[in-house]
């Protein structure tokens, strides 16, 4: 008998796991601290909030604390109720000093009304649903917010939706447990968007090395009569996180740098998005925690963690014990394109899914090329990182244009398969952000 194909894209690189100390232990939930910390940009910097509380301002758990400034963002809530006790800048995990609101909590979290009376999702309007995920405040894991994006899916009447089940840097497990625990939230999220969209034909991308989920969803996208929903069952391979390349993967539909998803009449949309939008159609909370894989050689007790936006990474921290040893950097995002943070006293966010503390030991310096060529065979995007690299090095700008530099879909593919250790990707983004961001 052939083997089937599984699919998968050009180029990428098949990372270490490093998931088993978290894929099988159920999610923890954390209480909230005392201290609670709302930063006003808590997605895309293009999304900035502004308070619309007074410090002393007794408030309310799910009560919008942060208005946006632009017409296309969405509110910041309180995940706790409690009181403003102070409004001031506080260090974002990018590095700046962003306006936060910072609340004490009361502990009792008493919630403000519902943003959404509770109801069956297929009595609502396309409008209904999208007013609905605005107020809720949801954003995917870019930090784009949902409403945006199937808004301009619903005007470009795009045919497919893909749910990325995927996770394929090392140590990310927060959708494979999500997918175990909350499988039908996710589903129905799915469902809700269809229902928004006049769609009746959902994807949920996983990869192979997930049997068990695969299981469970077959078995409950089988019980569908109202609409269908495929499991895509794809190879484990890094970028798969890009909507480029997980649309590849899933349809075969490629599309240019210069465009969006959208404009090949596809939506890509990740688990914990599908999952907030069921919560808040369906009862009306608004996005108010994240579930974060907390992992990395430097915990004795990695974990995935349900957290309120707000709560410290040193408070999560502390919840599941410490650190074994301590840990040379903790990086919020995956190992490759995640953010190596300053301090640990920064707030979980919408767009936080992974806390790592790793003790992995410094880079090696440099080497001079050796031309192996393995940097152009694994990038997904067909650039030459080799000469990217050369050439930002020497700040050429007209080369890196011809090169076409904006394509850098910045996967840090490259960085990771070269032998000789060349800080490709780095280099690329730093002539990115001087030149053509
Ligand atoms: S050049 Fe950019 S897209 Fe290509 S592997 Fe490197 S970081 Fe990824
Ligand atoms: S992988 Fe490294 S050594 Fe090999 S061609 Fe690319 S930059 Fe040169």
């Amino acid at each position: 008998l052939k083997a089937l194909k599984i699919p998968t894209f050009k180029g990428g690189v098949v990372l270490p796991e490093n998931k088993l100390n978290t894929c099988h232990i159920p999610t923890k939930n954390i209480s909230p601290p005392k201290i609670m910390t709302y930063l006003m940009q808590q997605q895309n910097a293009d999304f900035v909030c502004e308070p619309c509380v007074s410090v002393g301002d007794n408030i309310l758990m799910g009560q919008v604390i942060g208005q946006p400034f632009s017409r296309d963002g969405v509110p910041v809530h309180s995940s706790v109720s409690g009181r403003v006790s102070e409004i001031e800048p506080r260090l974002h995990p990018n590095g700046d000093m962003i306006q936060a609101v910072v609340v004490e909590n009361n502990g009792f979290d008493t919630p403000a009304p519902a943003i959404a009376l509770s109801r069956d999702y297929r009595g609502l309007s396309r409008d209904e649903i999208f007013s609905i995920i605005r107020k809720a405040g949801i954003v995917d894991t870019n930090g784009i917010p949902t409403h945006l994006k199937l808004l301009s899916s619903a005007e470009q009447k795009i045919d497919s939706i893909v749910l990325n089940a995927t996770e394929a840097e090392s140590y990310l497990t927060a959708n494979h447990r999500l997918l175990l625990e909350k499988p039908y939230e996710i589903i129905n999220g799915l469902k809700i968007i269809l229902h928004a969209l006049d769609l009746n034909v959902g994807h949920i991308a996983i990869e192979e090395t997930k049997p068990d989920v695969i299981n469970l969803l077959n078995e409950l996208a089988s019980r569908e009569k109202d609409v269908k929903i495929q499991i895509v069952i794809v190879k484990s391979k890094h970028p798969l996180h890009s909507e480029r390349q997980i649309i590849d993967t899933v349809l075969g539909r490629k599309f240019s740098p210069f465009k969006q998803s959208q404009d090949i009449g596809v939506a890509v949309i990740d688990v914990q998005n599908c999952r907030q939008v069921y919560r808040s159609v369906m009862f009306g909370t608004p996005l108010l925690h994240k579930t974060i894989t907390v992992s990395g050689n430097c915990l004795g007790n990695p974990l995935n963690v349900n957290a309120r936006i707000g709560t410290s990474f040193s408070y999560i921290f502390d919840n599941l014990g410490g650190f074994s040893s301590e840990p040379k950097k903790v990086i919020t995002g995956g190992p490759l394109t995640g953010t190596a943070v300053s301090s640990l006293d920064i707030p979980v966010t919408k767009t936080t899914y992974s806390l790592l503390a790793l003790n992995n030991a410094e880079l090696p310096p440099e080497e001079p090329c050796i031309r192996c060529g393995r940097c152009v065979t694994a990038c997904p995007m067909n650039l030459m990182p080799a000469e990217l690299n050369i050439q930002a090095l020497n700040i050429n700008f007209e080369n890196l244009e011809k090169l076409n530099i904006s394509d850098c879909i910045e996967c840090r593919t490259c960085s990771y398969v070269c032998p000789a250790h060349r800080h490709i990707a780095q280099s690329i983004n730093n002539a990115k952000r001087g030149g053509f961001a």
